[in-house]
């Protein structure tokens, strides 16, 4: 498997104005053509900081990319970087200079000065073509590392990612492997607990399996690396069938599945249900109305003691109704969930405290909510 770097460079995203997108681009580019990411990194406009960067990066990886710093003007630092990293000087290329030309003719913009700048490249370099800016992308080779300079602007970036940067990787190494990757999605039991059942999952070289806790779910990603995309597929489709044995229900969905589609895929067709909010916000439960069988209430306050008694009248005559009972409330540092349901005739209530981060806290709940209606729903279907 070839292996990849990516730097991006730009003061801005130091100084956090701006947030870095290209990397996760670029990222799933590779991971799509099997070529292994190993490291990435962020550097300012200054060409000797990126001249160090590239030759320490270019005498691990097989292939460098890199996004950022190629306009014309003074603070773009990546072709003087190059020039420093190759030892070669920069030289105009007339037949560079004419295409920038045309382009600005096509937007009916005279080219100043400084975009000539624009049409110099280290002699070894090849230019890479962008049909969507002035700035042109580098293709030259440090040392045993083929690299790949491309503009900033994500646009850009993409359309010479995939239209020039992808075919000449795919050309450059034909034997490589290809990786593919699931996520399981599961509600229900915290990380440190799935942890200890899948720690020898988590121990494999070959699928993967890693744990991303969320607010109210973990993830489990397992990733599989083969020769052919059939085989990879066989090979992680084994370690699902294996988690799924092992956790059942907690599993409610894998990749773009989401928690508000299980609970409306384990509700009866015809049925419906309803959900009392207490204390939310109209925002908050704006994801709850992606549950289409279920119809929402929205209350100011926690319903007064006994709150089975408000839900059996509201759930009215032979209690056919199954009704939800959802309050939030804070309690020092701590967000208190309060969850009843009335169903059958019959109540049942539970309390779940969260102490994560306050920002995770609505999510939390909400997603705790979810899952204690699609267990409610399952569990109707057992009986
Ligand atoms: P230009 O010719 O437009 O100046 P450039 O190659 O010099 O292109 P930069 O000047 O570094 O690119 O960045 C141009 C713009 O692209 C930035 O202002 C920013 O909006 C966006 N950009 C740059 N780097 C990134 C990044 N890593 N992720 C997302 N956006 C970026
Ligand atoms: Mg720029």
């Amino acid at each position: 498997m070839p292996t990849a770097e990516i730097i991006t460079i730009g003061t801005e995203l130091l100084l956090g104005e701006i947030q870095d997108t290209n990397t996760a681009y670029i990222a799933r580019c590779l991971r799509s053509v099997g070529v292994d990411l190993y490291r990435t990194q962020v550097v300012g406009d200054n060409p000797g900081r990126v001249a160090d960067m590239l030759s320490e990066a270019a005498k691990r990886a097989d292939i460098l990319i890199c996004t950022g710093g190629l306009g014309p003007t003074v603070d773009d630092p990546t072709r003087d970087a190059l020039s420093l990293v190759l030892h070669e000087p920069l030289e105009f290329r007339p037949d560079l200079w004419q295409s920038i030309y045309s382009y600005f003719q096509r937007l009916e913009r005279i080219p100043s000065e400084n975009n000539k700048t624009q049409a110099t490249l280290p002699r070894s370099a090849l230019a890479i073509p962008n049909w969507h800016g002035t700035a042109p992308g580098i293709r030259v080779n440090i040392g045993r590392a083929q690299a790949f300079f491309l503009p900033g602007v994500p646009r850009e970036m993409e359309e010479m990612m995939t239209t020039y940067v992808i075919p000449a990787i795919e050309i450059s190494f034909p034997s490589r492997q290809v990786l593919v990757t699931r996520i399981i999605h599961t509600a229900g039991m915290g990380e440190s607990q799935l942890d200890l059942l899948l720690g020898e999952y988590e121990r494999m070289s070959n699928p993967t399996v890693g744990l991303a806790a969320h607010a109210g779910t973990v993830d489990i990603r397992i990733t599989a690396k083969a020769n052919t995309v059939p085989d990879a597929a066989a090979m992680l489709g084994q370690v699902e069938s294996e988690l799924r044995h092992l956790l059942g229900n907690t599993i409610f969905g894998v990749d773009e599945q989401t928690l508000a589609q299980a609970v409306q895929n384990a509700i009866p067709i015809g049925s419906r249900s309803l959900l009392l909010c207490a204390g939310w916000s109209v925002d908050a439960v704006q994801v709850f109305q992606q549950i289409r069988s279920i119809q929402l209430e929205t209350l100011p306050h926690p319903l007064p003691d006994p709150v089975e008694t408000h839900l059996c009248s509201k759930s009215g005559e032979n209690n056919r109704q199954t009704i939800y009972y959802a309050s939030i409330h804070p309690e020092s540092n701590l967000l208190n969930l309060d969850f009843g349901v009335f169903s059958g005739g019959k109540y049942n209530f539970c309390n779940r405290k969260f102490g994560g981060p306050p920002a995770n806290g609505l999510q939390w709940a909400i997603n705790t909510i979810m899952n204690l209606m699609r267990e409610h729903l399952l569990n109707k279907e057992d009986e």
